[in-house]
């Protein structure tokens, strides 16, 4: 079969990483055989509402439900589009209209980066965050009463539904299911938020008995991010609300060192829709235009893409990929952010050559 998959390569260094993820991609397809066409848009950027006065056109949902998954790059120049346009104007409209339930970040500490926590070697940060990405403390529900009076009263309420609390948990139980260690955390605060959380965690009890192999522990959000830091060698799986999932999954890659090497992806995981892959990064103004923006989050993001298309042996191998160059390359292969003087280019060029070498 042949997997369309939708390119969107965005703003600032999303424009440079995203040919260092295709070249990868591209690189990988051939070595294992499998079909992927690529079609690229140039909607889902500043540059397109600037001339078209909106982010995306208007039958960009027929478009993009055709495809098996959505390669993205970075979104947002906040110098010439205020992030809530471009940001609910794209991204977020994709994550609510294709319904990706689960935000999935893996926390993994690479070869040759350095971790802020002290003497943190690969093998000792390695796990997942899952986090409910629709609901939860993000809903819009409430108000403002009396506002601008000394009297202003200020609301907003958690919603959880059973089906989606219960739908990212079972995501979460079967991704742990899969892992060597099989272990989840789930993130509470049951002693302080004293009706959604202590649902919650009858909700993780009761599921927890359909995966008797997967052991459970849970730890309320507070001393969770403390062991984050403290002991990240602990965690395997770690589940989490939209809020809680929100803050671990940029805590859990920033223990990993550079923000420029940590993937993500947004999974509708019943395939009904497209499922989204890009960086954690963004746009990075800063650097944008120089062409020594990391690719690795990019090209990490499209091995999670080839996993959840079914091809996770060829995921693997971009993975190892990218530990064998960042191991091995000289200093003027890799990027600055990691202590090199390459550029996006020769960095992106190592990794696809060690794709299709194997
Ligand atoms: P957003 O609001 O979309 O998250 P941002 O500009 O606030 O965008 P990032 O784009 O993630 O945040 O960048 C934060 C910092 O990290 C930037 O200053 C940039 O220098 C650095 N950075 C981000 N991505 C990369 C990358 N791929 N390679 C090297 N450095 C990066
Ligand atoms: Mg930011």
């Amino acid at each position: 079969m042949t997997y369309r998959i939708a390119v969107l390569a965005g703003d600032g260094i999303g424009t440079e990483v995203m040919p260092e993820g295709v070249r990868a991609l591209e690189a990988t397809a051939r070595r294992f055989n499998i079909d992927i066409e690529l079609t690229h848009f140039d909607f889902a950027c500043c540059d397109y509402y600037l001339e078209h006065g909106k982010m995306l056109p208007d039958d960009w949902h027929q478009t993009l439900i055709e495809f098996d998954a959505i390669y993205y790059g970075a979104i947002g120049w906040p110098e010439k589009v205020p992030d809530h346009i471009s940001l609910w104007g794209s991204l977020l409209k994709f994550r609510r209209e294709f319904d990706q339930y689960v935000n999935l970040r893996p926390c993994r500490l690479l070869p040759g980066i350095k971790s802020p926590l002290a003497n943190r070697v690969p093998g000792d940060i390695d796990f997942y965050v899952v986090r409910e990405n629709t609901e939860g403390e993000y809903s819009s529900v409430g108000g403002t009463m009396f506002e601008g009076t000394e009297r202003e009263v200020v609301i907003q309420e958690t919603v959880m539904t059973r089906h989606g609390v219960d739908r990212v948990l079972k995501y979460a139980f079967e991704l742990a299911q899969q892992r060597p260690r099989q272990k989840l955390t789930s993130a509470t605060k049951s002693n302080g938020i004293a009706i959604t959380m202590p649902w919650w965690d009858k909700r993780v009890a009761e599921m927890s008995e359909q995966y008797p192999e997967v052991s459970v522990d849970k730890f309320h959000i507070d001393i969770l991010t403390a062991n984050f830091v403290m002991h990240p060698d602990w965690f395997d799986v770690v589940v989490a609300s939209n809020l809680f999932g929100d803050i671990l999954s940029d805590l859990g890659p920033a223990c990993t060192g550079t923000i420029g090497v940590a993937p993500s992806a947004n999974i509708n995981p019943e395939g009904k829709f497209p499922s989204l892959f890009e960086p954690v990064h963004g746009s990075a103004p800063d650097i944008a235009g120089k062409g020594i923006a990391n690719p690795i989050g990019q090209i990490w993001s499209g091995a999670m893409m080839l996993e959840h298309l079914g091809h996770k042996d060829a995921g693997d191998a971009i993975l190892a990929a990218i530990e064998a160059v960042l191991e091995e390359a000289d200093s003027n292969v890799v990027t600055p952010d990691v202590g090199g003087t390459g550029t996006t280019a020769s960095l992106g060029q190592a990794i696809s050559e060690r794709i299709e070498k194997g």
